[in-house]
């Protein structure tokens, strides 16, 4: 049998979790599952001057509200814990401490400032810039004078000077790197904290991780984080770089471009059922149709059908998935969802029946209060105001005797729509759009919308008559 998938998801807390890593972790969760793995997450919060606890708190409720659940993680620590790597330090120094004894890493001495102008120098003459190995054949006196200077050294890892660096990529194919043109890269900052290449690659193999699907932006760590996972004897796991997700314009997405957090967009009303069938879709081609549970996406995902071209980021089908899973919610979910948006203290029974009428035709929770307005506020909607209005002409079309008929048969017949359509067209003889549309116009101030019989019980009789006697004003 051969291994069992173990997939991660690392993020950094230093910011709000965007589309671009959504994806990445929606990937690596269906990769597990697909293949009856694990999913991990770890939390990658060493650089402590951009790490915000708050931001790890809130990817953790974002990935659950996205039904993204973590097999081992924070908050379900197993024999890898824990999953914070600024509590695994330990760890990292000790296994520096290995790749010294072994003459594998060296200290490096060199200023920023150093390093600037060495790499300015290469670049100045046609060369890529890397480590120009300053330090790598010091001896002990001249690391004594530089210690006593008062320098703090980094530590860099001896890449051999020939050879090559091969592995395949699930997205990009083979990969070939020449080591001579790595350069020796920092493991140990002169804090003495580890650096990224080196804690990422320690704790993949540490927690078992078979399979990595992360951001093409690291495609080149890649090659040194295999030198690493040499050195110390472990294996590495197989890597896929995801394209880059763009916005309609082609540029990367952005905040310029339209991106927004997952949490702006939860708070706008989007779904979790429409986010994640839409970044399905972003850098994976599948054959399958239409909206799925995630648990029938797994069934689907699969590595080789992803993309090397940059994904476009369609915000029109986000609305298309966004409006198929608003009709799908359950009248419990869909009520809970809109009443964050809904006037305070509305009955069990009103909020059921408005919840009902109106759940066919929203895509947001914007649209909710506008309906929300429409049905139980006072006022008549706001379009009556504007004289040029389509609500206004056709309400002048239709004639100040229809909404006094309109509005005598509420006062004799209540809020049942079929004895005051009929009463309208017996008082005045209109009949089809004629009838419908001035009516539908008065009273809510839109052509378009849920239909009218299951609102008018809600308007209520009192309102209904007030917005044809207002209508008949404005004929
Ligand atoms: N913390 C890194 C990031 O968020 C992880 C990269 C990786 O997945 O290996 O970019
Ligand atoms: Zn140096």
């Amino acid at each position: 049998m051969s291994q069992p998938v173990v997939t991660r998801f690392a993020p950094s807390p230093s910011g709000e979790l965007h589309l671009g890593n959504v994806r990445t972790a929606l990937f690596n969760w269906l990769h597990a599952r697909r293949h009856g793995g694990r999913f991990l997450l770890r939390i990658e919060d060493t650089d402590a001057e951009r790490s915000r606890p708050e931001f790890a708190v809130q990817l953790l409720q974002d990935l659950r509200w996205l039904g993204l659940e973590w097999d081992a993680g924070p908050g379900r620590e197993d024999a890898a814990a824990p999953y914070e790597q600024s509590r695994r330090s330990a760890l990292y120094t000790a296994a520096l401490e290995r790749l010294e004894r072994a003459g594998q890493v060296y200290p490096c001495y060199c200023s920023t400032l150093e390093l600037e102008v060495s790499r300015r120098a290469q670049l100045a003459s046609g060369k890529p810039p890397r480590y120009a190995g300053t330090c790598r054949n010091l001896d002990a006196a001249q690391r004594a004078a530089r210690v006593a200077e008062g320098r703090q050294p980094t530590l860099r890892f001896k890449v051999p000077d020939t050879g090559k660096v091969e592995f395949t990529d699930l997205v990009h194919g083979a990969q070939i790197f020449a080591c001579a043109d790595l350069g020796d890269f920092v493991v140990r900052r002169a804090d003495g904290s580890a650096a990224f290449f080196f804690s990422n690659a320690l704790d993949d193999a540490l927690m078992g991780v078979t399979v990595v699907l992360r951001g093409e932006d690291h495609l080149s760590n890649t090659p040194r984080q295999q030198l690493i996972n040499a050195a110390l004897g472990q294996p590495s796991p197989t890597y896929g770089h995801l394209s880059l997700i763009t916005g309609d314009d082609g540029a990367p997405l952005s905040k310029r471009n339209g991106a927004r957090s997952l949490r702006e967009l939860r708070e706008a009303g989007y779904l979790p059922e429409a986010i994640f069938n839409l970044l399905f879709r972003l850098g994976h081609s599948s054959a399958v149709l239409g909206m799925h549970d995630l648990a029938t996406l797994a069934q689907h995902f699969d590595t080789a059908h992803l993309g090397r071209a940059p994904a476009r980021f369609d915000f029109a089908q986000l609305e298309v998935f966004q409006k198929d899973a608003v009709h799908a919610l359950t009248p419990e979910r869909a009520a809970i969802w809109m009443q964050a948006h809904l006037p305070n203290g509305l009955a069990p029974e009103t909020l059921r029946a408005f919840v009902a009428a109106i759940q066919p035709n929203v895509i947001l929770p914007r649209e909710v209060a506008e309906w929300a307005a429409v049905i139980f506020d006072d006022a008549a909607p706001a379009a009556l105001a504007d004289e040029t209005s389509e609500s206004r002409r056709l309400i002048r079309e239709a004639g100040r005797e229809f909404f006094l008929a309109a509005a005598a048969a509420v006062q004799a017949s209540g809020t049942d729509w079929k004895a005051l359509t009929t009463a309208v067209r017996t008082a005045t003889n209109r009949k089809g759009p004629e009838l419908f549309k001035p009516l539908r116009h008065a009273l809510t101030g839109v052509g378009h919308g849920p239909e009218l019989a299951p609102l008018l019980p809600l308007i209520g009789a009192s309102r209904l008559q007030a917005r044809f006697e207002h209508a008949a004003t404005l004929a």
